[in-house]
């Protein structure tokens, strides 16, 4: 058995970045990730708003291309262009992305270990245990005085511990294929394309796009047929699937373990796009972790201050997008034709134009519920999220 200062399960975005940190303070740390590479394999379109490389000091080495133009299209095939009046998201190679998150963290002192599942977690009053299976089936346990769980969409070792898992989820499906128009941004809205959310294709590089979408069921499938209609490519060979998690988590740590990233449920509900808030969030739980460290004591209150720290960050915006979203996703495709003839005519460019935040959205959709109240789908929208909202 070995043991260390922090365990962190997971080496995606969030977990690694956790690492860093808190071996960048001196702290001995072991991240323990279940692919055989970090960056390996990973379903995700990669964008990531443009202030975030700054706000964390990321390099743009992994930077693919940069979106300022996007193409909306109805479910009608009526288009509608918006153009931003500069960049206001990048496109990264998200393997490339991650391993440089792992280079920082490796050169920071912690010890990154790829291949090793964690099974089960156990909180003892000295530390918290972990068991681990390698690819050989061959089963090891690891100790440490606190443990960091960053293990995205996957919350087995969250019920163990006792913390919250999610229950409401999108379903994701992407690939990423050479195609005509690739340098276009596009998003597409329609029961027919994506029910319950939408689908995008994002250039991902010279010639190359990510077609995706997020939906409420059949992904593969749906996906398939957006290829077929809208990009005249048969067939569903290459398409990854991959769940996103939807809606605020009441509990996020404890005694000696707290969940970070999507783990936590840290991710856009309008949207479902994650990296920041866990990079974010992963700050906070380094300082919070070093704060404990430096007093010695993990129980769950000193841990709590993590909670309090990100919610008081991020819950407004992951519970106002998760009700818009729900309630969008009830709309009708005449709605949603009728919002695209809307947006053409009536004002709504400034208000995007002058409210849009990449990775803060409530602001913009209180301003649209606002501006749309007139209608009924809207009102009742902004009825239900109440006046707090606003404030
Ligand atoms: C189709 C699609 C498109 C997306 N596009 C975007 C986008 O454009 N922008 C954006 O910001 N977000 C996007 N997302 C969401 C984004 O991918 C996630 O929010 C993000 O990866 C979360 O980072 P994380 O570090 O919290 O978790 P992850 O990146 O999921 O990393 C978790 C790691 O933990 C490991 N792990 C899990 N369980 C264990 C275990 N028991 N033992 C050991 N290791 C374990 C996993 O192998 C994984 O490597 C998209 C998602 C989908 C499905």
């Amino acid at each position: 058995m070995k043991t260390a200062d922090v365990i962190v399960v997971g080496a995606g975005p969030s977990g690694l970045r956790v690492a860093a940190r808190l071996a960048g303070a001196g702290l001995d740390v072991r991240v323990l990730e279940r692919k055989p590479r970090v960056g390996m394999g990973v379903v995700c379109t990669g964008i990531i708003g443009e202030e975030v490389f700054d706000e964390r000091g990321l390099g743009r080495g992994p930077v693919v291309s940069q979106l300022r133009r996007v193409r909306l299209v109805s479910p009608r095939a009526t288009e509608f262009v918006y153009e931003h009046p500069r960049p206001f998201a990048c496109v990264v190679d998200r393997e490339r992305f991650d391993g440089e998150l792992g280079r920082a963290a490796a050169s920071a002192g912690a010890s990154i270990e790829c291949g090793l599942r964690v099974e089960d977690i156990a909180v003892g009053r000295d530390g918290v245990r972990v068991e681990i299976v390698d690819g050989g089936g061959a089963v090891r346990r690891e100790s440490a005085a606190v443990a960091v769980l960053a293990t995205g969409v996957d919350y087995a070792l969250q019920k163990r511990a006792g913390l919250s898992a999610p229950r409401d989820f999108l379903k994701g499906a992407q690939i990423e294929r050479a195609t005509p128009d690739a340098d276009v941004t596009t998003v597409f809205f329609g029961r027919d394309v994506a029910p319950g959310a939408f689908a995008w294709s994002v250039p991902a590089g010279p010639g190359r796009a990510r077609i995706g979408l997020l939906t409420q069921r059949d992904p593969k499938g749906c996906l398939r047929r957006l290829l077929e209609r809208r990009f005249d490519a048969a067939g569903a060979e290459g398409i990854r699937t991959r769940p996103v998690a939807q809606g605020l988590l009441a509990r996020t740590c404890g005694d000696r373990v707290l969940a970070v990233g999507e783990a936590a449920g840290q991710t856009k509900t309008t949207t479902g796009g994650g990296i920041s808030y866990g990079l974010a969030c992963a700050d906070l739980a380094a300082d919070v972790l070093i704060d404990c460290f430096g007093r010695g004591s993990f129980g769950a209150p000193d841990l709590a201050a993590y909670e309090r720290r990100w919610k008081a960050r991020f819950q407004k915006e992951i519970v106002i997008g998760h009700y818009t979203r729900r309630m969008c996703a009830r709309l009708s495709d005449g709605r949603i034709e009728s919002l695209f003839q809307l947006a053409r005519t009536d004002g709504i460019v400034p208000i995007i134009r002058d409210k849009a935040d990449f990775d803060r959205h409530s602001g913009l959709v209180l301003a649209l519920l606002e501006r749309l109240s007139f209608m009924k789908a809207f009102r009742e929208i902004r009825d239900r999220l109440g006046p707090d909202a606003w404030s």
